[in-house]
C-alpha cells in the first residue's frame, strides 16, 4: 500500500500559549502536550508498520543555527559549539540512522535582537515568526528560552546555550519532540505529586501508565518500549541507570524510571538512546510530516582524515603589531568553515580568540591578542557535511605580537588606555595600563596652557591596572595625562566637559 494519507495530517500544530504560560522558569524543557500528527500516528501505527517494511535507509535532515546576541551584538553562543552540539546529536542519533547537517550556503545566522535573546514566551513566538526558513530543521540558539533549557515549538527548536555544552542531551530532547516525541511522563509535566503514595489511575484526562504494560499505548509517552515514568524535574540516576525515586503505579507496584531515555528528565550524563519505537515514531515524523527535509539520499563529501590545514601566515616566531593580526591558512578540500584558536600556549590555554569563519581562509584580529607576548594558533576545517574534526591534529603556528606604533621603551612595555573620554567633570576617568613588568612611573596632569594639575607616583604592576583620573577639581577643557619613567613617556589627552 502507499501513503495517501498525507493530506489527513494538520499541519503542524503544537499548543496554545495558554498551556505554555501554566508552565513556571526553570524548567529543563518547555514542550508540552503532542501534536496532532503524532495523534495520527498514534491511531495508525498498524499500517504504518506494514508499509515501513525493513526501511534501513539513513536520512539526513538539514539545519541552520540562528544564534541571537543582544542589541548591542554581544552574548553570542560561540559558533564552534554550535557545530559541536550537532556533531554530538549526530553521535546521538547513529541507532535512527538521522544524521543532520547544515544548510549548504546557509549554515547559521546571527539574530541581534535583547527580546529574542533573553525571552518570555511572546519573544520566543516572535524569534521563530519572523525568522523560521522553509525546508530545514530550525535550530535557535539564545541565553534564554523562556526559563528553560529548551523547548520545540513551531516547527522549530529553541537551545539555552547554557544547556547546549559539549555532551549536552538538550539538543538531540528538543529534536526529538520537533519528531513528535512526548516526554515519557507526558501528562505529569508542571504537577507536583507525593511519590511515596499510589499513582491516581488519570491524569490529565488520560491513563496513567502501569507497570505492567496494560495501558503502554495509550498512556505515557504512547509507547510500550519505554517504561512509566512520572518524574517532571531533573533528576540524577544511580549505578543501574535508573531514578534514585522510587515511584508507585496505581496498583501500588514500585518501580524505577529509565534514566537512559532522551527524552525523559534525566541529567545529561545518564541518557544515551532513543528506544526503537520513538526511532521508529521520529523517522515516520520525517517522512510523513517533515518530507520537505529529505533533499539528498547519499552523504555528501567528507574532509579527510589526513588533511591538517596548513598555516600560512603568521609562523616561524614572526613579530606582528598586537592589535592588527591577519591569520591566512591554505584551503582544505571540501572545507568551508574553518575555527581559529589562538592561546597562550601550547596546550591552547588560556585561549584569546576562538572563531570560526565561513568560506574564507583569513581572519583580522583587532582586540584581545596581549602585547609583547609569544603565541600559538590553530586552524580546524568544517564543512555544512563534515562537523567532526574537532579533534583532528592540526599544525601549531607560533608568532610574537609587539607595539610597532611605539615610540619609546615605555611605549612598548605599557599599553595604555583612558575612557571615558570626553569625561564629564566630576565623574572619574580610568586609565587602563596593560604592562609586561613591575615598574614605577609619574602620572602627571597638566592643561592646554602646560600648567601643571596634579602630579603621583604609581606603583605599576604586571598585567592589568586600574588607575582613577578624579576630575572634580578639573574645569573643562583639553588635559594632558602623562606617564613618565626612564624608559620614556606616554601621553594621553583628556577633554572634560561640562
Ligand atoms: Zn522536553
Amino acid at each position: 500500500m502507499k501513503y495517501t494519507l498525507r493530506f489527513l495530517i494538520p499541519a503542524l500544530l503544537l499548543l496554545s500559549n495558554t498551556a505554555f504560560s501554566q508552565q513556571n522558569s526553570d524548567n529543563f524543557c518547555g514542550t508540552r502536550g503532542i501534536t496532532k500528527w503524532f495523534e495520527w500516528y498514534c491511531q495508525n501505527r498498524d499500517v504504518l508498520a506494514q508499509d515501513r517494511g525493513n526501511d534501513s535507509t539513513w536520512i539526513y535532515v538539514p539545519m541552520t543555527i540562528q544564534i541571537t546576541g543582544t542589541d548591542s551584538g554581544t552574548e553570542h553562543y560561540n559558533l564552534e559549539q554550535a557545530i559541536i552540539a550537532v556533531n554530538n546529536m549526530n553521535q546521538q542519533y547513529i541507532p535512527a540512522k538521522i544524521r543532520f547537517y547544515l544548510m549548504p550556503g546557509d549554515p547559521f545566522r546571527y539574530l541581534d535582537k535583547t527580546s529574542w535573546h533573553d525571552h518570555d514566551w511572546t519573544g520566543g513566538a516572535d524569534l521563530i515568526d519572523n525568522n523560521r526558513l522553509p525546508d530545514r530543521l530550525n535550530a535557535f540558539v539564545v541565553k534564554n528560552p523562556a526559563g528553560n533549557c529548551g523547548y520545540s515549538w513551531m516547527d522549530a527548536i529553541v537551545l539555552g546555550k547554557n544547556c547546549s555544552g559539549a555532551s549536552n542531551t538538550t539538543w538531540a530532547h528538543e529534536a526529538g519532540h520537533h519528531f513528535s516525541l512526548p516526554h515519557p511522563f507526558f501528562g505529569w509535566e508542571g504537577t507536583t505529586w507525593n511519590y511515596a503514595t499510589p499513582a491516581p489511575a488519570e491524569i490529565g484526562g488520560r491513563p496513567v501508565e502501569t507497570t505492567d504494560g496494560t495501558n503502554c499505548y495509550n498512556s505515557g509517552d504512547f509507547f510500550c518500549d519505554t517504561r512509566p515514568d512520572y518524574l517532571n524535574y531533573r533528576w540524577s540516576c544511580d549505578q543501574n541507570h535508573e531514578s534514585t525515586t522510587v515511584q508507585h503505579d496505581p496498583n501500588g507496584v514500585e518501580f524505577r524510571s529509565d534514566a537512559t531515555l532522551f527524552m525523559g528528565y534525566a541529567l545529561d550524563a545518564c541518557a544515551n538512546r532513543f528506544s526503537p519505537e520513538q526511532i521508529m515514531a521520529m523517522r515516520d515524523n520525517i517522512m510523513f510530516d517533515h518530507n520537505e527535509y529529505i533533499q539528498i539520499t547519499d552523504p555528501l563529501q567528507e574532509i579527510s582524515d589526513g588533511d591538517p590545514v596548513q598555516l600560512v601566515s603568521p609562523i616561524d616566531t614572526a613579530f606582528v603589531q598586537y592589535n592588527n593580526v591577519t591569520f591566512s591558512w591554505n584551503p582544505v578540500p571540501n572545507a568551508s568553515l574553518y575555527t581559529v584558536e589562538v592561546a597562550l600556549h601550547e596546550n591552547n590555554l588560556p585561549r584569546f580568540i576562538w572563531e570560526t569563519v565561513y568560506n574564507t581562509t583569513t581572519l583580522t584580529i583587532t582586540k584581545n591578542i596581549p602585547n609583547n607576548k609569544l603565541l600559538y594558533w590553530r586552524v580546524r576545517p568544517y564543512s555544512e557535511w563534515d562537523l567532526s574534526k574537532q579533534l583532528a591534529p592540526q599544525q601549531i603556528g607560533v608568532f610574537r605580537t609587539k607595539n610597532y606604533a611605539a615610540t619609546n621603551d615605555l611605549e612598548r612595555v605599557v599599553l595604555a588606555d583612558l575612557s571615558p573620554n570626553p569625561v564629564i567633570s566630576g565623574v572619574v576617568a580610568q586609565l587602563h595600563l596593560s604592562a609586561d613588568d613591575n615598574m614605577d612611573a609619574s602620572l602627571r596632569i597638566t592643561d592646554a596652557a602646560g600648567r601643571m594639575c596634579s602630579i603621583e607616583t604609581l606603583r605599576i604592576q604586571p598585567g592589568d591596572n586600574l588607575i582613577d583620573i578624579p576630575t572634580d577639581k578639573l574645569a573643562s577643557g583639553l588635559y594632558f595625562v602623562t606617564l613618565q619613567n626612564e624608559k620614556g613617556n606616554i601621553i594621553k589627552r583628556l577633554a572634560v566637559t561640562e
